[in-house]
């Protein structure tokens, strides 16, 4: 018997989770290395939680793959017997004047038959009182989406792959001229070296400063601040059971989820911070930040005007220059592979990209042109 081909996955995050879970599915040898463990504080996939949805505009890969995703995510939640995926439903609100966005998402969810159902703001009005609809003219519901446990889920990917017989190190990979090494073994940060067939490199935030010539900014990490609010004793009309994960697409793209284990109402805006050290940065939000999600909630969610902050987090996007993901062969080395560019919407297709990343890696196939790194340019 040929020894099986071995791959090492750097990143134990969305992306190189299940990327690393595929990849044992297939049959390989795999070994998941990361620094400080599934969803960190410090990685983009650490936190609560994240939305799952196939509103995306037109022109894009991205609805079909959370349709894939939604089905990948049930299948391993009922394996592992967990509930990481709660399809609360997601309400997007139409205020801006341009509604091309979701007027083009709508044929792109048909054609990937995820359910929607287009609503008026009448309608929407009858349905979730708790809202105030001022300046909404329409909107798209989507009963399948929801959210989905970010860290947890994590954690739960690591143990199925644990289970499944993968081998995990919590080490991290010595930062060196990666761009124009030799590719015979890793070298971690104590002097040990492992040695391989593939090497994936899925390090979120990371990637940039790990290959710079290669990456570099190419990856932008920028800072977003979190907040939860607490609502009032006994109130369930800001509970999941009763409002669905809800984005308000305006002048800035707000977002928020209920639930979230207890931790309060979620509230966050999309607008990309200032760039962000994921490692040395600091994550205490800014007190302009929190006045603005105050200024918010009081127009749209009048009851939880003075609702109190209970707890308030900041994470990093890892931005790629057109928001797409990056997965592809690093160019000078047919058997290092660089998977990121999350771009804030990353993580709801964990399961869906490693399945992809997997079948590439083992038929040795080439990306799709969206991905590769060459529409970047230099
Ligand atoms: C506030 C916020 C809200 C978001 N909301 C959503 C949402 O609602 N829906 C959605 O789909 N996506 C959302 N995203 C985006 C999504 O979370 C990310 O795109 C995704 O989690 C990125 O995963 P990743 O595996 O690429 O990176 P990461 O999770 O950062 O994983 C990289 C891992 O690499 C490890 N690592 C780094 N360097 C080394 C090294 N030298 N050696 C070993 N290990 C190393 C790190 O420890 C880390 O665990 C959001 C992100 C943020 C920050």
């Amino acid at each position: 018997m040929p020894a099986k081909t071995h791959v090492v996955v750097i990143g134990a995050g969305a992306f190189g989770g299940w990327t690393a879970l595929y990849l044992l599915r297939r049959n390989l040898r795999v070994t998941l290395v990361d620094s400080w463990g599934p969803g960190n504080s410090r990685a983009s996939s650490g936190g609560e939680t994240r939305v799952i949805r196939g509103t995306y505009g037109s022109d894009q890969p991205y609805t079909k793959m959370a349709a894939r995703a939604i089905q990948l995510w049930k299948e391993n939640q009922q394996s592992w017997k967990m509930k990481l995926m709660h399809q609360t439903g997601v309400l997007w609100m139409v205020t801006a004047g341009d509604d091309h966005f979701e007027r083009n998402s709508m044929p792109a969810l048909r054609e990937a038959a995820i359910p929607y159902q287009e609503l008026s703001a009448k309608d929407m009005a009858s349905r979730w009182p708790q809202i105030n609809l001022e300046g909404v003219h329409w909107g798209i519901y989507e009963p399948e989406g929801g959210f989905l446990m970010a860290r947890v889920a994590c954690q739960a990917v690591l143990d199925g792959f644990l289970a499944e017989g993968g081998d995990y190190k919590q080490t991290a990979v010595a930062m060196g001229d990666l761009d124009n090494g030799s590719w015979e073994s890793l070298t971690f940060s104590d002097g040990s070296k492992l040695q391989a067939d593939q090497y994936i490199f899925a390090c979120g935030p990371w990637l940039g400063k790990m290959f710079p010539e290669t990456i570099g900014n190419r990856v932008r990490s920028t800072r977003q601040e979190v907040f939860f609010f607490g609502t009032p004793a006994g109130d369930q009309r800001f509970s999941e059971t009763n409002l669905p994960v809800w984005a308000d697409h305006r002048d800035r793209f707000m977002y928020g989820i209920p639930g979230n284990q207890g931790r309060g109402f979620k509230i966050a805006d999309d607008t990309r911070g200032p760039e962000f050290d994921p490692t040395s940065g600091e994550r205490t939000v800014s007190a302009d930040g929190l006045k603005s999600v105050r200024d918010y909630i009081a127009l749209r969610f009048p009851a939880l005007k003075n609702a109190p902050l209970l707890e308030s987090r900041v994470c990093q996007y890892e931005n790629s220059p057109d928001n797409n993901f990056i997965i592809d062969r690093h160019p000078k080395h047919q058997n290092v592979w660089l998977l990121g560019g999350g771009s804030g919407h990353g993580f709801k297709h964990g399961p869906a990209l490693g399945d992809l990343v997997a079948g590439l890696v083992v038929e040795n196939k080439s990306p799709d042109a969206t991905f590769r790194l060459d529409r970047l340019g230099k």
